[in-house]
């Protein structure tokens, strides 16, 4: 046994300070970056937000609606091949991610896909990025798809942040039980508090020419400039982005009219309700490991871009971050005792 006596951090045990800043106005602040990957030869430039593959999420219509911001969609995996491929063959530079699990019948959907079209991006998804299995899963995409952009987790520490970039990741997710509608922690005492994990995680990775995407954990704006902060190159968002007319979710109506809708179904990828919706039912051997929750009804997904990407562009006026890249150098966080935090509503 050991007791690691370092204090971790979460986004709330912190503030940013304000630093003197020759930026005069928000509109100075670039949220758009470029990169360049160590596997992949691809470039890509936009913002780096990435909308979370649970099927209530990472849809084709937010993909649509995130375009015009050049910001990114993990597609659930539950996706057909045909509209896939529709979707990747209408775009010449697409803005998803193909995401596959290490299943048999997940690959063998890929290989449908890309019969039809090229699949530049893809992400690879388990709940414990731990296994060797998991490892050798990462390596053999990389062997069949040499030129994609390969996003791989979800792992919260150093160790395994450089496997994942040795074995052939592009770009490592990194959060295990910070998700909105995750009960990992409950359930098996295991997690890493989020900003403590990117900060240790994107010190690993950059060090080997790798990325990270902070997931899970953000609950207001602010919280994307900490994790950028902290050094992250990408987030992931899914209850941030949950409640729009872009997502998956059942709505459900006020009282007496039946028409208006006030509140949607989020959940969970591995809540009994994703079990029983994919898996015929959770099996004997697990617990469900996350939760089924009605957000409140939230209209278009755009006006929340805004006002994130409004926030973050605020946050880089403050600390005189002229672009992404510069945020982590501007960045002094100061122990906060874990304020806040109010229900993000725009
Ligand atoms: P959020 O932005 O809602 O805080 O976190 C989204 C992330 O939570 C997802 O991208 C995914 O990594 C994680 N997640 C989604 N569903 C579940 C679940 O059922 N259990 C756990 N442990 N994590 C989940």
């Amino acid at each position: 046994m050991h007791i690691d006596l370092n204090p971790k951090l979460d986004f709330r045990d912190v503030l940013i300070r304000p630093k003197r800043s020759v930026l005069s106005s928000r509109f100075e602040a670039n949220i758009k970056r470029s990169f360049r990957f160590r596997h992949s030869s691809r470039a890509w430039t936009g913002f780096p937000l990435i909308a979370s593959n649970m099927d209530t999420i990472g849809t084709l219509e937010m993909a649509k609606a995130f375009r015009p911001f050049g910001a990114l969609v993990a597609l659930h995996k539950f996706h057909q091949p045909d509209r896939l491929a529709e979707y990747l063959a209408g775009d010449e530079d697409p803005n998803v991610f193909v995401t596959v699990g290490t299943g048999s019948a997940d690959w063998d959907r890929l290989a449908a896909v890309k019969a039809k079209v090229k699949v530049p991006m893809l992400n690879i998804d388990v709940a414990n990025g731990y296994t060797e299995a998991f490892v050798r899963a990462v390596a053999k995409l990389r062997d069949e798809n040499t030129d994609a952009i390969i996003m791989a987790g979800t792992v919260v520490t150093a160790e395994m942040t450089e496997a994942l970039v040795i074995a052939g990741a592009d770009i490592v997710r990194v959060g295990i039980g910070s998700g909105s509608v995750c009960t990992t922690r409950d359930l098996t005492g295991v997690g890493y508090p989020q900003l403590s994990a990117v900060i240790e995680c994107a010190d690993a990775a950059h060090g080997l020419k790798g990325h990270v995407c902070s997931d899970g954990g953000c609950v207001v704006p602010g919280d994307l400039a900490k994790a950028y902060g902290g050094g992250a190159d990408f987030v992931m968002l899914g209850g941030m982005l949950a409640g729009h007319d872009e997502c998956g979710g059942e709505l459900k109506y006020a009282e007496p009219d039946g028409k208006t809708p006030t509140s949607m179904v989020f959940y969970g990828m591995s809540s009994e309700t994703a079990m029983n919706k994919y898996h015929g039912g959770v099996a004997d051997y697990r617990a469900a490991e996350g939760k089924t929750v009605e957000v409140p009804y939230r209209g278009d997904v755009r006006a929340t871009v805004e006002k994130i990407a409004g926030g973050l562009r605020s946050a880089m006026t403050y600390i005189g971050a002229e672009n992404l890249k510069e945020i982590p150098k501007r960045t002094t966080f100061i122990l906060v005792n874990a304020q806040r935090n109010t229900v993000f509503d725009r």
